[in-house]
């Protein structure tokens, strides 16, 4: 399946009005006081890769969107992301889910990251954007520490989460399910999908996947600055 080659505006995001007044956190300054598997991988990274803002007290960041910035940004400065809507741990978890690693390159990974026109693409497509989502928010309970392969009930919790969220909640959207017949047969795969994430991402995968992604993007960050004007 294609992806979008968004390429994120730089001088946009570090010089608009809306991020003026927002912080950049490092990863690795944020991490210091945190203690989840997530916060151990990004002390791991030092200087840190990733640039955390805080998404809900910056003004007009739907702004920010609209002129070629993403939720997810690589820059030449390094990996801009939101700090709160949603928490750094479900960012890093996308970081991780996201089996093609050039689009870690891209503005949002490549991803369509306007709910609207998911909906409007049909179920195929909202039933692959829903499974990513999926699965990153089960790497992402791993991140904040939950024990892996952890009791049903904590799967069955997730996917509440999940079904009940206005954005990703099929049966509401859809009656026309694609390849599934109802809503029990969603949840059927749902629950599927869930057990195989948590068998196939290990805390030793994680640690791995991380580590190896941040290399990759840490080249490209670098080729980034090389690409700049230097001020004189
Ligand atoms: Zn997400």
């Amino acid at each position: 399946m294609g992806y979008i080659h968004k390429v994120c505006n730089e001088d946009f995001l570090f010089n608009h009005l809306a991020f003026q007044k927002a912080e950049l956190i490092d990863g690795n300054t944020w991490a210091q006081n945190k203690n989840n598997l997530c916060a151990e991988l990004l002390r791991s990274e030092d200087p840190g890769l990733f640039l955390f803002y805080d998404c809900i007290a910056t003004r007009n960041v739907g702004e920010a969107w609209a002129h070629g910035v993403g939720t997810y940004s690589p820059t030449s400065r390094g990996l801009v992301m939101p700090s709160d809507f949603p928490s750094i741990e479900h960012e890093i978890a996308h970081f991780l889910e996201m089996g093609n690693i050039e689009r870690l390159k891209f503005c949002d990974m490549g991803m369509d990251s306007d709910p609207g026109k998911w909906y409007e693409r049909g179920p195929s497509i909202l039933f692959i954007g829903f499974s990513r989502e999926l699965r990153t928010r089960q790497i992402q309970k791993i991140l904040e520490g939950e024990i892996e392969g952890g009791p049903n009930c904590k799967l069955a919790k997730s996917m509440n989460d999940l079904t009940t969220n206005q954005s990703w909640h099929p049966d509401q959207q859809f009656s026309d399910f694609g390849k599934f017949k109802s809503a029990k047969e969603v949840e059927d795969y749902m629950i599927d999908l869930c057990n195989k994430v948590r068998q196939n991402w290990t805390q030793e995968k994680i640690r791995f996947e991380f580590k190896r992604r941040c290399a990759f993007m840490r080249e490209h960050v670098g080729s980034l600055q090389s690409e700049r004007p230097v001020a004189a």
